[in-house]
This record gives C-alpha cells, sequence and structure tokens, in this order.
C-alpha cells in the first residue's frame, strides 16, 4: 500500500488530533471571552472512532500522533484514548499539546498510558499575567506542571510562548534563561492574527528575528542547530552556550515553511484539515460511522492538500480560531 503523498510530494507521516474543541482557559489570542458555542457532544469523536482512524492511518504511513484541542487534559479519560493509540505498532511518537494546567495530577497517569512527549503553553511566568492572558484563573504555575512533566518522564519537554508586544515581550529572556538550568525546548511563536479577538493585530506581533536579538544582547551568541533529537514541526533551535535545554522559534508570519510540511489535522468533529489555515476539509466522521473505508476519504484530502497557507494573504477574518481547528 503506498503512503501519502500529496500533489507537491511532501510525505504525511503527522496526525494532529483534537480531541475537545472545549478548554478550561479562555486565552486572549484563541477565544472570546464568551459566546463560543462548543460541538454537541454526538458530534465529537468517541475514543473508539479516533483510535479506529489512527488504526486505518497507520498503514497509509502513518507515524507520529499530536493530542491537542481546545484542551485535551480536560475531556475524562484521555489516558484510555492514549493506551488505544499506543496499541498501534506502526506508531512511534505520541505527543500532546496542553496548556498545562492538569499536568501536576495528570503527568503520571498519561506517561504511564504510553505518551511520549508534551508541549506545554506558557505566556508569562508571572502569576497576574497568565490570568490576564488566559482569561481564567486556575493557579497554573508552567515551571511547577513541566517539573511534573519531568518528573513523569516526558521527554522532551517544550514549553510554547505565544509574544505578544506590550503584553509579555518583555519575559522573553526570563523564559530563555529557564534553559540554562532546565533540560526543557523553550519556542517562541510569533502571534498568528487569525480570528476576530482584539489582540490578534500586526502592531502585537513580535517578528523572531527581534526575539532572538533581544536573547543574544543578554546572552551573546547562540549555538545554532541544537534542539530536540525528537521534534515533527517548523521550530528552528538554538542554546545559549552551556544551557541544558534550547531556544526555538515558530515564524509563521516572517517565514514560511510550508514546503516541508509533514502533516494533517482531524478536528474534534471527524473532519482531516490538510492546512492549518484554509478550508481544506474532507468528512472522515460519515463514512467511519457507515462502515466504510476511509482511504478513499484520506487520499482525496491529499489530492486538495494546499501548497502553502494562507494566513499572510488572508489576514484578519475568515479564518477559524486555533482553538476550532487544533492550534
Ligand atoms: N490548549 C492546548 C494549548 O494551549 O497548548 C492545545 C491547543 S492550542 C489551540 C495550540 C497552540 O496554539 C498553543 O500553543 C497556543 O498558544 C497556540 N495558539 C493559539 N492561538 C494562537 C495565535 N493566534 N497565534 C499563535 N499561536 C496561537
Ligand atoms: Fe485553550 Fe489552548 Fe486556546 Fe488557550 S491556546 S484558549 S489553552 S485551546
Amino acid at each position: 500500500m503506498s503512503g501519502l503523498i500529496d500533489q507537491f510530494g511532501r510525505t504525511i507521516q503527522y496526525l494532529r488530533i483534537s480531541v475537545t474543541d472545549r478548554c478550561n482557559f479562555r486565552c486572549r489570542y484563541c477565544m472570546p471571552l464568551e459566546g463560543l458555542p462548543w460541538l454537541p457532544k454526538s458530534d465529537i469523536l468517541s475514543y473508539e472512532e479516533i483510535a479506529d482512524v489512527v488504526r486505518q492511518l497507520a498503514p497509509l504511513g502513518l507515524r507520529r500522533v499530536r493530542l491537542t484541542g481546545g484542551e485535551p487534559t480536560i475531556r475524562p479519560q484521555l489516558s484510555r484514548l492514549i493506551a488505544m493509540i499506543r496499541a498501534v505498532d506502526e506508531v512511534e511518537d505520541i505527543a500532546l499539546s496542553t496548556n498545562g494546567v492538569k499536568l501536576p495530577a495528570l503527568a503520571g497517569e498519561l506517561a504511564t498510558a504510553g505518551l511520549d512527549r508534551v508541549n506545554i503553553s506558557a505566556d508569562s511566568l508571572r502569576s497576574d499575567r497568565i490570568v490576564a492572558i488566559a482569561r481564567r484563573d486556575l493557579g497554573f504555575d508552567p515551571v511547577r506542571a513541566a517539573l511534573a512533566a519531568q518528573a513523569a518522564g516526558l521527554d522532551p519537554i517544550k514549553l510554547n510562548v505565544v509574544v505578544m508586544r506590550g503584553t509579555n515581550d518583555d519575559e522573553v529572556v526570563d523564559f530563555a534563561r529557564l534553559t540554562i538550568e532546565h533540560p526543557w525546548h523553550v519556542r517562541f511563536i510569533e502571534l498568528m492574527p487569525v480570528g476576530e479577538m482584539e489582540i490578534l493585530t500586526d502592531e502585537h506581533v513580535v517578528p523572531s528575528d527581534e526575539i532572538l536579538a533581544r536573547i543574544r544582547a543578554e546572552f551573546g551568541a547562540l549555538e545554532p542547530n541544537a534542539g530536540p533529537a525528537r521534534g515533527n514541526g517548523p521550530a528552528a533551535y538554538a542554546r545559549i552556550t552551556g544551557a541544558r535545554g534550547s531556544i526555538g522559534v515558530i515564524t509563521p508570519m516572517t517565514h514560511t515553511y510550508c514546503g516541508s510540511c509533514n502533516r494533517v489535522r482531524l478536528t474534534a468533529d471527524g473532519r482531516l484539515r490538510t492546512c492549518l489555515f484554509g478550508d481544506h476539509e474532507v468528512d472522515l466522521r460519515t463514512p467511519l460511522r457507515a462502515g466504510m473505508p476511509l482511504e478513499p476519504f484520506v487520499r482525496q484530502a491529499m489530492a486538495e492538500k494546499p501548497e502553502a497557507h494562507a494566513l499572510l494573504s488572508r489576514r484578519n477574518g475568515g479564518l477559524r480560531a486555533l482553538s476550532q481547528v487544533g492550534g
């Protein structure tokens, strides 16, 4: 059986699965404060259905899975899904993207079920700011969450920081400093102006070159190509001399990386989305629930995967927030 190769010759081995559209945070760049309607429960794929998608994609070349959301850890019994995916022989790597709130309680259970690694969203090291950005006071402490993940044996541990001018850009150096003591990979993400929130405008975007310049001004020249051994994505990594961890930048706004895209996304309601930005979705839930094989639908999606994302050309409006499409 031939693998999944799109019309531009890119091999797809990586599936990001949104297990829920719901979240216990309301990050200013991701969700409106109020009024985001949740999908009805009956529209959401069950864990059995998600595992079925993974089993059907595995012979087509699927090797890596990331669970995301919304906030994946608020869906009950996430470890049950992880164990089901772990049982698929072809899957070499299972990762989780989380806001980290529940990691101190759940990291051990998730690791035991078969989770390999975790990305934690951490936009500030100051508790007042965390509450201002997430607009929920849940006592989140990013360092505590990362330590819990480390204690559970999850590796590598990545911290994702969405940098917003005038909100948290003065903490770039503090986040970079964490990598000296801890073997963590701190990734600075350029804010993407998708959706309707007031923070999503150009003046809040901090280009990655500026982020790296601030870090170099504090710590001197960075060692290049110093990232974690396991990674699937678009981050470029460097290291402060002598540091245990690394620093990465993810640059959707200033440098495109679509040419090496290796991923597709499964939305919580069972649509295969071939690009984070854009409207290219194929419904897998209907054939799945009708007991039909998914391969023809997946191949159709591959044939339609766009060459590059529409973020820079479409900008504000018209695009779904990342909480809805799985980040
Ligand atoms: N709730 C989980 C979390 O926060 O990690 C997983 C889902 S979240 C949508 C996935 C990632 O998308 C997070 O790292 C978040 O910071 C990022 N994200 C959401 N909206 C964004 C935006 N407008 N610009 C840049 N990154 C964004
Ligand atoms: Fe929730 Fe993650 Fe979006 Fe924040 S970024 S609102 S934690 S889904």
